[in-house]
């Protein structure tokens, strides 16, 4: 049951969003996890310093026209969600894809300030996209779009200020295209601007793995905390894009095997062992369907609008989008023996599914911890950028496991603090708002 007072904040952020219902599914989580941190610090509740971290700081919204190779005009909404920047510049992924609204942007954005606070890193919470589908789109079309798409945008960010990065449908062609055009217009090299830059000008080894690793990171220390390891596991991995496919790396290269993976299609389920070369070949090089992986490979079955959380598995990797394992899910995945779940995705369990996988006893990594190790590496690309440095793959790498293995004890740790031990959910929501809390409070009322 969620404090009296709590609920009034809620209703009223409910009341202040309307016809935002991911964005109002991502607050509540946060809201219901702070109970035992207002009966110690009511301090957060006259300060009304919840209330300001639900409202954006600012948010921009502008047109982004562009023609297509037949010369036809078309208009897409971009947005960019500056959501709060107690702890440094706004920073968050951009997404391209039709579902895009202001409100999944704002979900985005909101979820975005507790994972950065969690990371450590001196970053803020921001997110930004467009509901442009790059689908089907040649490489001329899409450079187009994201070149206007800057051409508003550019005039918004700086390192000091707001510092994109990729998410769904924006991966190094994309940031490339767009680093590009900043310059062009700013005629300033500012490598800090934007980050999943190409290594050959100014990115981070590590950062196109870094969200996949992260997860199976996460996932490593949650087994261990159970006494147990990766080695031997069954995993299943939704999607197969930049999350899914170094999530899959990962658990193959510490000893599990990845017999599933999906797209928005499909299922392609592998009993042998999902082949990962060919997975990237299918999907990095050519961009193609699942349907070309099952066509190259005789033990995969494709399944059209299969239900990749039906199949057997010890470890679940949600690695696509939001919502997209629901209740029955989750009753599937627990009635099935999966004793973990870590997500690559932002907030890919409804909260039916979280409810489901803590009353079972679950290992449940959410988003906000788990997948906190792609924006973790944007900021050591930032601060690499800094200092005109640049990393090894190992020292990258070795960064990147040990700010994850500080976000499951910190998570850990403060879920025994406020009295719910082994609740990551309870432990990220309390320990990234406290950090973000504490600062806005010593800046005043701002
Ligand atoms: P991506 O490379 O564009 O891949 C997205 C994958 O998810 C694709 O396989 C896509 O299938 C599938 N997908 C997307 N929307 C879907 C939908 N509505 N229904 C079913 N499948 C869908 O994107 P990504 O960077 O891997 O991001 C995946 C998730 O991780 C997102 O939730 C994102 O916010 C989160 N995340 C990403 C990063 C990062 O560093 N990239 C960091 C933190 C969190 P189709 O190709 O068929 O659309």
């Amino acid at each position: 049951m969620i404090d009296e007072r709590l609920q009034a904040i809620f209703d009223e952020i409910i009341r202040m969003n309307p016809g935002e219902p991911e964005f109002h599914q991502a607050t509540r989580e946060v809201v219901e996890s702070l109970a035992p941190v207002v009966v110690k610090h009511p301090e957060y509740l006259e300060s009304k310093v919840i209330q300001r971290i639900a409202e954006p700081e600012r948010q921009i919204i502008f047109r982004v026209p562009w023609t297509d190779d037949q010369g036809n005009v078309h208009i897409n909404r971009g947005f960019r969600v500056e959501f709060n920047s107690a702890l440094g510049p706004y920073k968050g992924g951009l997404r391209f894809h039709p579902s895009v609204n202001l409100g999944i942007i704002k979900f985005l954005g909101f979820e975005q300030i507790f994972k950065n606070a969690l990371t450590g890193m001196p970053i803020g919470g921001g997110k930004g996209g467009s509901d442009f589908d790059p689908k089907g789109r040649s490489d001329g079309e899409i450079m187009r779009f994201c070149q206007s798409f800057m051409t508003e945008l550019y005039r918004h960010l700086g390192e000091y200020t707001d510092v994109p990065a990729g998410d769904i449908g924006v991966g190094g062609r994309e940031i490339g295209f767009m680093f590009g055009q900043y310059k062009r217009i700013t005629n300033r090299y500012e490598s800090g601007v934007l980050t999943g830059k190409g290594v050959a000008w100014g990115g981070s080894l590590v950062r196109t793995e870094a969200t996949g690793y992260g997860a199976v990171f996460f996932a490593e220390q949650m087994l261990k905390a159970r006494g147990q390891t990766l080695d031997g596991k069954r995993c299943v991995v939704s999607g197969s894009g930049n999350v899914a496919i170094y999530a899959i790396e990962k658990l193959q290269q510490l000893g599990a095997t990845v017999i599933a993976c999906s797209d928005s299609n499909g299922v392609i389920h592998d009993d042998k062992g999902i082949d990962l070369d060919l997975l990237k070949q299918v999907k990095e090089a050519e961009r193609a369907r699942l349907t070309v992986y099952a066509e190259r490979r005789s033990s995969a079955r494709h399944i059209v609008q299969g239900n990749i959380w039906s199949i057997p598995c010890d470890l679940a990797f949600p690695c696509a989008t939001q919502n997209e394992l629901l209740k029955n899910d989750a009753l599937a995945l627990v009635k099935n023996g999966c004793i973990a779940v870590s997500e690559g995705a932002n907030m890919p369990s409804a909260a039916e599914a979280v409810k489901v996988f803590l009353e079972a006893g679950v290992s449940y990594g959410l988003g906000k911890a788990a997948n906190a190790g792609g924006v973790a590496t944007s900021a050591l690309e930032m601060q690499q950028n800094a200092s005109r440095d640049f990393w090894t793959f190992e020292h990258a790498e070795e960064r990147l496991k040990g700010i994850m293995i500080g976000i499951h004890d910190l998570c850990l740790e403060t879920a025994d603090e406020f009295g719910s031990p082994g609740n990551y959910v309870v432990g990220a929501n309390i320990a990234g708002f406290e950090k973000v809390a504490r600062a806005m409070l010593a800046f005043g009322v701002i």
